[in-house]
């Protein structure tokens, strides 16, 4: 058979009920996130998904406790992220942003500007998290060579950070818990601060800050930025720690001439009780990162957001001063519409009572599972439930149990963790809960 005969085979979307010979090609061909084609995990086929719930092939219908991995804030199949979409399909959906712009882009590009704190007010659209992280890196390092600092070309991180998959993003990711071990040798060479051990609630004692005091002095001069995640460590190990460690962070960023790059793509859009993490810190970084909730989720689009005097500086170095980089899809209007709609209902303020009252009841529900032998550790912050086992948990196994009990819940290494759509009703984070604190017994 031709290729174009067996083209013509394809199943259409109306057809899309998907069979077990389907689920069969899927686990041979198809590499879903870090996953093996050798040694395939099982996948659950999404039929449809409404509001926070997500319905299987089968009918079954689970409670999304992931928000499709924190994305999907206001929920699926919205209204108005589904108006937006549909609205700018029928206009353009993409077209090169190279020498032409368009009404999505400028609108979105004034709505960040809006929404983030002075200075920062020059936008790169990326194209995914890892993408905009990459555009920080690249901004950093540029703008050291722009000021003749060429030297000044190392990265400082905190261990147990996460930050994307691609090369520059995997450098600073943790070189143990942030899945990047194997690429050792090839990776650039960063300098790693202890991760912060204070925690939000505890007291505040100076030496918590003092390993990387101490790392500022001796490496500043070959120090570009120091990149971290505000208040919140995410896929490196869920952790939050104390804002003061932030606060005295951007302090010894400006003291010894080093850019601070604060990566928000998990914590920006409200998920931790304030619209960004780094205001529990009262900072401002020099470059932000923002992606994921961006088009609550709909489709890929992040941002790298930096201030006048960094885009100056580069403006005015070599190269033209030309920023490069340029991604196909860098601006697409149809994520840039989906993402004004997403900022619509971020503005509107709901989440401003949705958050702390998912997080009270994270609280309360989950306080249960501390008492438990198999457990380590419970934590919460903002819409972020996490609870970390003693034990390496078996993703395959816990998944089944958790479908079992009409959630979606995936965790990773020895955490267990929920961060919900924050239009989560309380029945709803019940079920997640229970779920979590039935698997703990189990
Ligand atoms: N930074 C942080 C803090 C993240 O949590 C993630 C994704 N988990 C990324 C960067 C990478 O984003 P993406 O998966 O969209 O490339």
């Amino acid at each position: 058979m031709s290729n174009t005969n067996s083209l013509t085979s394809v199943k259409t979307n109306a057809e899309s009920s998907i069979t077990d010979a389907d689920l069969a090609f899927d686990q041979a061909h198809i590499w879903h996130p870090y996953t093996s084609l050798t040694n395939p995990l099982p996948t659950y086929p999404v039929q449809s998904a409404q509001g926070v719930t997500l319905t299987l092939n089968n009918g079954i219908e689970l409670i999304d406790g992931m928000a499709s991995w924190w994305s999907a804030i206001h929920g699926y199949n919205h209204p108005e992220l589904n108006a937006a979409a549909h609205q700018q399909i029928d206009q353009v959906a993409h077209v090169m942003f190279g020498g032409i712009t368009h009404a999505p882009a400028i609108e979105l590009c004034k709505r960040l500007v809006a929404l983030t704190p002075e200075p920062l007010n020059a936008v790169f659209l990326a194209d995914s998290g890892s993408i905009a992280v990459e555009v920080a890196i690249k901004m950093a390092m540029q703008y050291q060579v722009s000021r003749n600092k060429a030297h000044k070309n190392r990265l400082l991180t905190i261990r147990n950070g996460y930050h994307g998959d691609t090369f520059a993003a995997m450098s600073v990711c943790d070189p143990v818990n942030g899945m990047h071990e194997l690429f050792r040798g090839v990776l650039p060479e960063h300098i790693f601060a202890p991760a912060p051990q204070i925690k939000p609630t505890e007291a505040w004692h100076d030496q918590d800050i003092a390993p990387l005091k101490a790392l500022f002095a001796e490496h500043h001069h070959e120090i570009a930025a120091f990149i971290l995640e505000p208040i919140v460590q995410g896929a490196g190990g869920m952790r939050f720690y104390h804002p003061e460690y932030l606060r005295q962070a951007r302090q010894l960023c400006d003291e010894y001439d080093v850019l601070l790059i604060a990566d928000e793509i998990a914590t920006g859009f409200g998920r931790t009780g304030t619209l960004f993490a780094c205001e529990h810190a009262n900072i401002v970084a020099d470059i932000l990162c923002v992606g994921k909730a961006l088009t609550g989720g709909y489709l890929t689009l992040a941002a790298t957001i930096t201030t006048r005097a960094v885009a100056t500086t580069i403006g005015n170095g070599p190269g033209g001063g030309n920023l490069m980089h340029g991604p196909t899809f860098m601006g697409n209007p149809l994520a840039c519409a989906v993402a004004c709609a997403s900022l619509n209902i971020v503005a509107s303020g709901a989440w401003q009572e949705q958050v702390p009252a998912i997080e009270q009841q994270l609280n309360q529900e989950l306080a249960p599972c501390k008492a438990l032998p198999s457990v380590a550790d419970v934590r919460v912050f903002g819409a972020i439930g996490v609870v970390e086992m003693q034990q390496p948990i078996d993703v395959a196994a816990a998944q089944r149990l958790f479908v079992e009990l009409g959630v979606w819940i995936r965790p990773f290494g020895r955490l267990l963790y929920i961060m919900p759509p924050y239009i989560i009703n309380t029945a709803q984070l019940s079920q997640l809960t229970h779920a979590i604190q039935q698997y703990c017994k189990s």
